[in-house]
């Protein structure tokens, strides 16, 4: 029997996990089955079947597990469905095949040569938090998790952390040291998800984006070589790294991060529950213009009751006095219903700032905004919200503030290119196993014209790290005029193109 969390889930999955297109599979399907010896279902493949079998065939899979130092797992294997399962359960249904748990990086060249030896499609995982299921695959999953070793130089001020971390993981070794990056506020969050596609934290207008603070990273490339890269050694991929390189590039394997010490914080929860609009615009437009200590999301949320909210979450490196009188203009339209301010250390602030991260069915679609949002963009926002088709769990529209530090680097300087933007903007819906797959559907419609909508106020910028299934002219969107030049360190690295999925990198145009 099926459980709940397989029910709700995307048509597209069986093809996401084998990081191929529906075309691709129309074109190749044979060639595969010949290929892999593995998937049998794709043969004459003039129909896609919906729930294709686990693929299990006679793989040497021995031959695999003698060369890994970790387990080797196959679905049925005790230990197999916690690392099979995605955080995001949309996409919960595509299995892999085997799971090679990592432990060192010659785990992971052993499986890369096995996987590319047998032409069994890849994908890598860390924090399993690819919001469209990217870590997913039916071939084989190289599970990183195990590497997840934070280790300090005291002498350089630089930590080296592995390429399976977590941010608890960095959480947990950087709070004794009074030292951080830019860091997420979800504990469960891969270091690597988060710092290849440019990482945004509360910290980053003060001290950069995550990958702003990257100095090396190791991976080990389509060819099994493990290569250091930085400024001056394999200059290309280490740009790439920073904002391009989630599942494109390679397989990395540690990264080392400037750090910096941390001060006492004031942390602060604001909820307003009246005179929204005219909060939600007088916040829109006070935030960019803050110093750059301060770092904040703002957001209007709906509940499963109809119930409309403005939230403001965030931190200032400076007393609350001060962040009183930034807000000003915010509580002379409406007092806080809520109201939650304190002074903390900073580790202590990301406690409470923190969230657990838990698994959840959800779809979130962004867009970059380099201007101010006029007050048609906030009645968009209500006006959409008000009309949401409703699900069990909500919905949000959110902004991050970005810019500051942020925006001290040129497009070009790394691949992470949205420098010069003051908003990331987000539009969220959730759910769970019980909404019925037609209520999903109405929600999703709404969403996509919801951020259709929103292109009239916003850039057509997409943020790579809430990676979009659907998003339109997905690589112009996270890419934009650094696509040309990733696709040809794509080419250059990768040119059979062993790390793909649906939206990656591709050898050409
Ligand atoms: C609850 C939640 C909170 C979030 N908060 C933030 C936030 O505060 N700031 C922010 O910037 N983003 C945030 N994100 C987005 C997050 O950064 C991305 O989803 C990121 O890709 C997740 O990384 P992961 O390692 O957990 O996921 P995975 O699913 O393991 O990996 C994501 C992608 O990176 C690839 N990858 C993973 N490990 C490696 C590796 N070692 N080498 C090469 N490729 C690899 C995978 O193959 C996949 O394509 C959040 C996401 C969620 C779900």
């Amino acid at each position: 029997m099926r459980s709940p969390v397989e029910d709700v889930v995307d048509s597209s999955v069986s093809l996401a996990g084998l990081g191929l297109s529906r075309r691709d599979l129309l074109a190749r399907g044979s060639a595969l089955v010949g290929g892999l010896g593995l998937l049998p279902w794709l043969g004459g493949c003039a129909t896609l079947p919906v729930e294709p079998p686990t693929p299990t065939a006679e793989l040497p899979w021995e031959e695999l597990r003698r060369s890994l130092s970790g387990p080797l797992l196959r679905p049925g294997d005790r230990a197999y469905l916690a690392r099979a399962l995605p955080w995001n359960r949309r996409y919960a249904r595509t299995r892999p095949a085997g799971i090679a748990v990592c432990q060192k990086a010659e785990d992971v060249q052993a499986s890369l040569r096995w996987a590319r030896k047998y032409e069994v499609p890849l994908v890598v995982r860390s924090g399993g938090h690819s919001y469209a299921g990217y870590s997913t695959t039916e071939g084989l999953m190289l599970d990183v998790s195990s590497m997840n070793g934070v280790s300090f130089d005291p002498a350089t001020g630089r930590a080296t952390v592995g390429g399976g971390a977590r941010n608890a993981n960095v959480y947990a070794s950087l709070r004794p040291l009074q030292r951080a990056v830019t860091h997420g506020r979800c504990l469960g969050v891969g270091v690597a998800g988060l710092v290849l596609g440019g990482g945004i934290g509360f910290n980053m207008r003060l001290h950069g984006l995550t990958c702003d603070g990257l100095v090396a990273t190791e991976m080990v490339l389509a060819s099994g070589e493990r290569v250091i890269c930085d400024r001056d050694r394999n200059a290309d991929l280490f740009w790439a790294s920073r904002g391009a390189g989630g599942g494109n590039y390679g397989i990395h394997t540690s990264f080392t991060f400037e750090t910096f010490s941390v001060p006492e914080i004031t942390v602060f929860s604001l909820q307003w529950t009246t005179a929204l609009e005219d909060v939600f615009g007088t916040l829109l437009a006070l935030l960019p213009r803050t110093p750059n200590r301060l770092g904040a999301k703002v957001s209007v949320n709906i509940t499963p009751d109809g119930a409309l909210s403005v939230n403001l979450l965030g931190q200032l490196v400076g007393p609350p006095s001060e962040l009183r009188s930034l807000l000003e203009p915010a509580y002379a339209v409406a007092k806080p219903t809520t109201e939650q301010v304190s002074v903390k250390p900073y580790w202590d602030g990301q406690t409470f700032l923190s969230e657990e991260g838990c698994p959840e069915y959800s779809h979130e679609s962004s867009r970059f905004g380099y201007k101010d949002l006029p007050s048609a963009a906030v009645a968009t926002i209500f006006s959409y919200l008000r009309r949401w088709p409703g699900t069990s769990i909500g919905a949000d529209w959110k902004s991050f503030l970005v810019g500051g530090t942020v925006n001290d680097k040129g497009r070009d300087e790394t691949a992470y290119v949205h420098r010069g933007a003051i908003h990331l903007t987000s539009i969220e819906v959730e759910w769970n196993a019980e909404d019925a797959p037609d209520r999903v559907a109405e929600n999703l419609a709404w969403q996509a014209e919801f951020h259709e909508a929103m292109g009239a106020y916003t850039s057509n910028e997409a943020f790579q790290n809430f990676i979009d299934p659907v998003q339109k002219d997905y690589l112009r969107a996270y890419y934009a005029e650094n696509l040309e030049q990733l696709v040809e360190i794509k080419r250059r690295h990768d040119p059979g193109n062993v790390f793909r999925y649906p939206q990656s990198i591709p050898v050409r145009l």
